[in-house]
């Protein structure tokens, strides 16, 4: 690049998830894209560990994959998780399918190796120029200039761009910057809970240690492990837990501490995870939170998308699906007009807003689900009446998690059904011990009463609405 360098078409900042299929989408549509990315390129180096190394990939993440022309290629990288497979505090198994339906699943998919597809596919366009190694420093909205910084001796450079496209993460500095400027509103709003990632190793003979099949929960009420296999039959292990509780991450500061901790609460993993205390403390302690902003974009300047414009606390596993069709909604948008101006971002930001909002919030509920409700019989009452009801109505009851996890209903259409679906069930299933106590015929005709039948149509393909 020069010292001072325009580049016709947009500029995407940031080759993470939503940054290189944005670019594949944009391509394939004949805009010419240059790519930013500070890291160096993850198919020659390795990433440092601690960040989310396996992530669960599901049916709106999937949907974008294929109308990206990708996912044959990902296919190879995915592993089906059937369920939640609950390990009590005395070791003892008990898998909570997600669905009904057996097809129903979600896969495991590594970061990185899902990250490296999509570049190789965005470069095998021919129309995508990524620069590795390259920090964004600073932003001139005003006049549409970048400051790139190498890291090499030949200083900061200037490059004009426009439109800016902003999937540079949850810390955005296109966000922040827009932010401070007074163009749009934004708040990040900090969880007390962090994480921490270990790994659980193949066993001796290369197999896995646990059931690949299913998304391991050790769930204790204020605090949670989880564990998601990887293709090299090793397991991504992630404590969620408070920073200042009792358990906290502030108290477990020795190796003792943890170990006890580990042998108390999970017991039947200590044995699966040899380098715990090591790992424990070279490993960061992540911080996670909500972050919501408006609107989306600068005039015809600066367009947010991802996790700049709504990253999300990872508990329902749809931050990357989300950012996936934020994508997906975008390339659709342009399907009419191909021209990246201030009123496709106006379009794109007011559709998108409620539904990100949407899963913002019900990411946050599943944490409550996933650390304490899970352990609750009258919580399992409650999704054998909806798997019920589910199967005998389907227009009309499709529990909620299936809505966000395995329909691309849009996601502020699911927290609103999902509300009254919730009350309901409660209603129906209080003083009942199993569905046996439940009066189906009563059950059916309030569902009937209560929920309207969902067009098939919008079921199939609604991103766009709310
Ligand atoms: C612990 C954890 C578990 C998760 N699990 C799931 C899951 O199971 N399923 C799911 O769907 N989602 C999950 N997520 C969320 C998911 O990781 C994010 O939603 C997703 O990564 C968002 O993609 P993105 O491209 O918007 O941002 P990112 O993936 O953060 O990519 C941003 C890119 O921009 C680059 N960048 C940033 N700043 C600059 C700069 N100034 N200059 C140049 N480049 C820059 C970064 O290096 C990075 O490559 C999880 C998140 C966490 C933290």
């Amino acid at each position: 690049m020069n010292a001072e360098a325009r580049q016709e078409g947009p500029v995407i900042l940031g080759a993470g998830l939503a940054g290189t299929l944005l670019a594949i989408f944009l391509a394939r549509r004949g805009h010419s894209v240059r790519l930013i990315e500070r890291n160096p390129d993850l198919r020659r180096h390795t990433a440092p560990a601690g960040r989310s190394i396996n992530l669960a990939l599901a049916e709106r993440g999937i949907h974008a994959l294929k109308k990206a022309g990708v996912f044959d290629q990902v296919k190879e990288l995915l592993i089906p998780m059937r369920g939640r497979m609950l390990h009590d505090p005395e070791g003892q198994l008990k898998l909570q399918p997600y669905s009904r339906n057996a097809d129903e699943v979600i896969y495991s998919v590594s970061r990185s190796g899902l990250t490296a597809t999509l570049l190789d596919a965005a470069e095998q366009t021919g129309k995508v120029e990524i620069l590795f190694n390259h920090s964004i420093t600073g932003l001139d909205i005003g006049n549409s200039e970048l400051t790139v910084t190498t890291g090499l001796l030949d200083g900061a450079q200037v490059l004009r761009a426009r439109p800016i496209i902003a999937a540079d993460g949850a810390g955005s500095l296109v966000r922040r910057t827009l932010a401070e400027a007074g163009l749009i509103d934004a708040s990040e709003e900090l969880l007390s809970h962090g994480y921490k990632e270990l790994t659980i190793a193949p066993a001796a003979d290369g197999g896995f240690r646990m059931d690949p099949n299913a998304l391991h929960i050790w769930p204790r009420g204020g605090f949670m492990l989880i564990a998601l296999p990887n293709p090299d039959a090793s397991f991504t292990v992630t404590l969620f837990m408070a920073y200042d509780a009792k358990p906290g991450f502030e108290q477990l500061d020795t190796r003792e501490r943890v170990l006890a901790f580990f042998r108390e609460e999970f017991p039947d993993a200590v044995p699966l995870i040899p380098g715990l205390a090591e790992e424990f403390f070279k490993n960061p302690t992540g911080i996670l939170g909500t972050i919501r902003c408006r609107p989306w974009y600068a005039g015809d300047k600066a367009l947010l998308i991802g996790d700049a414009a709504h990253a999300i606390v990872p508990f329902h596993g749809q931050g990357m699906n989300c950012a996936f069709e934020d994508c997906v909604v975008l390339d659709e948008m342009l399907a009419t007009d191909n021209a990246l101006s201030e009123d496709l971002f106006a379009r794109f930001s007011e559709s998108r807003k409620p539904n990100a909002d949407a899963i913002a919030d019900m990411a946050l509920d599943n944490y409550l689900e996933m650390r304490d409700r899970v352990n609750d019989p009258n919580f399992h009452l409650q999704k054998s009446l909806a798997w019920e009801l589910e199967a005998k109505i389907p227009e009309r009851f499709v529990p909620r998690y299936s809505m966000v996890m395995f329909r691309r209903i849009p996601y502020a259409v699911a927290q609103r059904r999902g509300a009254k679906q919730a009350a309901l069930l409660k209603k129906l299933a209080h003083g009942a011990a199993t569905l046996a106590d439940i009066d189906m015929e009563h059950a059916l005709q309030v569902v009937k009463d209560e929920l309207p039948v969902m067009d098939p149509d919008r079921l199939a393909d609604q991103a766009l609405q709310t």
